[in-house]
């Protein structure tokens, strides 16, 4: 008798070869096969006669095999199996490719299911490439109805999988259902065993709504409960409370050269609340590039200083280090504050270290061997690049003196992802950008117009204006972008601008070096600065108004959309010209994708664009926090991530060591074990 447990290898039609292709999917057990979901489905539900086939429509049909017989295609060196198939209306001619064994299975006269594309050849319609049943068979689970898709792997077709997969379903009864029975009736979930048969052998749309909410809901839930776990466990924690100083506040912000925006004050305040409190803060400031976070961070340092504590701001990158103490600096000429830049180019001595107000610095700053002296906030700015594995050392920290954490990001994540991946933090948005701010004119420059767009670059540099070239990683052996970064500076030095001053900047220079390049491009001392895309991140000049990106199709909408953010932030029009690489520049993909960024000037929409077009995986790096892709849609549902969260909640707050549901934390152990948390 097959259990869940059994190997692969004791299922029917399973030998040591099946097995192995089996292991590369990572299905090893009866229970991963039951567990390996459809990522898409193809709607045959509707059997159509012949005579009604359309041109390129995928559709299911069924009838006599009256003519079958194999070809060779010498041309082409293919086997080509035709066969005719009538049904009561018509006859259509069926054609598949390298797999003349089919006329061992299929003979004249036999009745067979088809489903397939519809495709019209020398204005005859056939179809190509179906898949076939039998109709004798007593269930057909291949072509008819709603068609589940696996990811699959060479040597394995979705049939072979289905036909796996339908002999382990019956093992479904005996699955663990351990999610509470009050929850699922709750929320009028469906139990787990009908999920398994509906996702693998759905009946019509609604069975697969049905199923995918009940089977999401369980990961949505598991982390919920995770995340809940670690809120828990933070805010048990103490942390020092940092008097709000509204009169200093106040004046601070009444000395900027701005206004601030309803968002930046809503956000600020909600941070310095935090603050107020002993439970350590855990937030997260998500605002689009150029809404202004630094502001607002630089609010929350003050009020740290104020009450004598320390505060620091950690950054994936020196430069941006370098940027933020700059601005700090500048921020807060008026106090007699200590600021402190710690990089690796700018090794701090445990002495200043002790004695510093503000620290600014990368992730050096969290090294074990760093002192402070009281160390009562750190905000991180651009999170997604910082994984959570620093951030739990951080929170190594003795229990009576957790830092109040704040996380800064302006990677465009909607709501209900936001709450999905960071339940752990509560959230600030900062929804709008500063009043006045002229909209990005962008352009797609294909190569006949490149000569034209240089001539618009020179004219704005001849107005005083500056430039910046990102680039990117071309070769795998070119990890920095240090070669590609390189040439195209050498060709614009000497072929396109050899009139103006231009810098380089990539990973590889040493910190004196690079802040050189930074001050001279701040002090317009360098006119167009070329650069790798790794180091683009955060930079503020206000008198630059041109961005410049080389092969814009290698990247994601939403980072494009952040190299776009560094211009635009003074009172010039400014410009994004968008240059992909010559041969991608006929791919019509590529140019509708990239013209998404004509029409949007926000990050969100973007992001979303780039969801559909690319995947989740590369957007928010999704892939590393071990979402599976097929349930990437459920990240968008916010009312059940947040039915997730609020069950997670009551559950935690009642019972927080889940001792009355055994079931349950054995599932979360589990399950934090397959998606390897940092
Ligand atoms: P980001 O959110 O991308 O980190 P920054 O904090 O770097 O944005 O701010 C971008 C620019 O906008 C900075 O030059 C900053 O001084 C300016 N700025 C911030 N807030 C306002 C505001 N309310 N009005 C006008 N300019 C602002
Ligand atoms: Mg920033």
């Amino acid at each position: 008798m097959i259990k869940l447990e059994s190997t692969i290898k004791e299922l029917a039609r399973v030998g040591e070869n099946r097995a192995k292709i089996l292991a590369r999917l990572g299905l090893k057990t009866a229970r991963d096969l039951l567990f390996y979901l459809p990522f898409r489905y193809d709607d045959f539900s509707q059997t159509k006669n012949i005579a009604d086939l359309i041109d390129g429509e995928n559709a299911n049909i069924r009838g006599e095999i009256t003519l079958i017989q194999n070809k060779r295609s010498f041309k082409r060196r293919v086997y080509i199996t035709e066969a005719l198939i009538s049904d009561d209306t018509d006859t259509i001619k069926i054609i598949w490719f390298n797999q003349p064994f089919l006329t061992k299975n299929l003979k004249m006269g036999d009745l067979v299911s088809l489903s397939g594309r519809v495709s019209e050849q020398n204005g005859q319609i056939i179809m190509a490439s179906p898949q076939y049943e039998k109709i004798s068979t007593s269930s057909l689970i291949h072509t008819s109805g709603l068609i589940p898709n696996y990811h699959l792997t060479s040597d394995l077709s979705q049939k072979q999988l289905r036909s796996l997969i339908k002999q382990v379903l019956p093992l479904s009864q005996t699955a663990n259902d351990w999610l509470p029975e009050q929850i699922r009736k709750k929320l009028g979930l469906i139990n787990l065993s009908a999920a398994l048969k509906k996702i693998h052998f759905p009946l019509n749309w609604d069975d697969i709504q049905v199923a995918r909410q009940r089977l999401f809901f369980t990961d949505l839930f598991l982390r919920q409960l995770k995340s809940q776990t670690i809120k828990r466990e933070i805010k048990s924690r103490r942390a020092e409370i940092i008097n709000f100083q509204k009169e200093e506040t106040k004046k601070f912000v009444d000395a900027l050269p701005f206004k601030l925006s309803a968002s930046q004050k809503k956000s600020a305040w909600e941070i310095l609340q935090d603050l107020e409190s002993s439970a350590p803060m855990s937030r997260l400031l998500e605002g689009d590039v150029g809404s202004g976070k630094t502001i607002v961070a630089a609010m929350a340092l003050l009020n740290v200083a104020l009450n004598k504590k320390q505060g620091a701001l950690m950054v994936p990158s020196e430069i941006l280090a370098e940027q933020h103490y700059q601005t700090l600096t500048k921020l807060f000429k008026d106090y007699n504050f200590k600021i402190l830049l710690a990089t690796s180019g700018h090794k701090a001595k445990p002495s200043d270290i002790e004695s510093a107000d503000i620290i600014v610095g990368t992730h050096a700053l969290i090294q074990d061997k760093v002192k402070f002296r009281d160390l009562a906030l750190v905000i991180v700015d651009e999170q997604h690049r910082f994984g959570v594995k620093q951030r739990g050392r951080l929170l190594n920290l003795p229990a009576d003196k957790t830092p109040h954490f704040l996380s800064m990001t302006a990677t465009p994540i909607p709501r209900s992802l936001a709450l999905a991946i960071y339940g752990d933090l509560d959230i600030s948005i900062i929804n709008e950008l500063p009043a006045g701010r002229k909209p990005i004119i962008s352009d797609l420059v294909l190569s006949k117009r490149r000569e034209a767009a240089y001539n618009f670059v020179r004219e704005q540099i001849n107005s005083g204006r500056q430039a910046f070239v990102v680039c990117p990683l071309v070769e795998e052996s070119d990890k920095l972008g240090v070669k590609s970064a390189t040439k195209e500076y050498e060709r614009l030095a000497q072929e396109v601008f050899p009139e103006f001053s231009l810098g380089l900047i990539h990973g590889k220079l040493k910190t004196k070096d690079k802040e050189k390049v930074m001050t001279d491009f701040l002090n317009n001392k360098i006119q167009i600065l070329v650069s790798t895309s790794v180091i683009e991140v955060g930079i503020d000049v206000a008198n630059a108004s041109l961005m410049l990106i080389e092969g814009a199709e290698r990247f994601g909408l939403a980072t494009l959309h952040q190299f776009r953010g560094r211009v635009g932030r003074g009172d010039y029009q400014s410009y994004c010209l968008l240059f992909p690489t010559s041969d991608e520049a006929s791919n019509p993909k590529t140019i509708t994708r990239l013209k998404a960024l004509l029409k949007y000037n926000d990050g969100l929409s973007l992001a979303k664009i780039d969801l559909k077009l690319r995947g989740a995986g590369e957007l928010y790096g999704i892939g590393q926090s071990g979402f599976p892709e097929i349930q990437i849609a459920s990240l968008f549902d916010y009312d059940l991530i947040k039915k997730a969260q609020d069950e997670a909640a009551s559950i935690i707050a009642g019972d927080p060591e889940l001792k009355k549901y055994p079931q349950l934390k054995e599932a979360l152990g589990e399950w934090e074990k397959s998606v390897h948390l940092e």
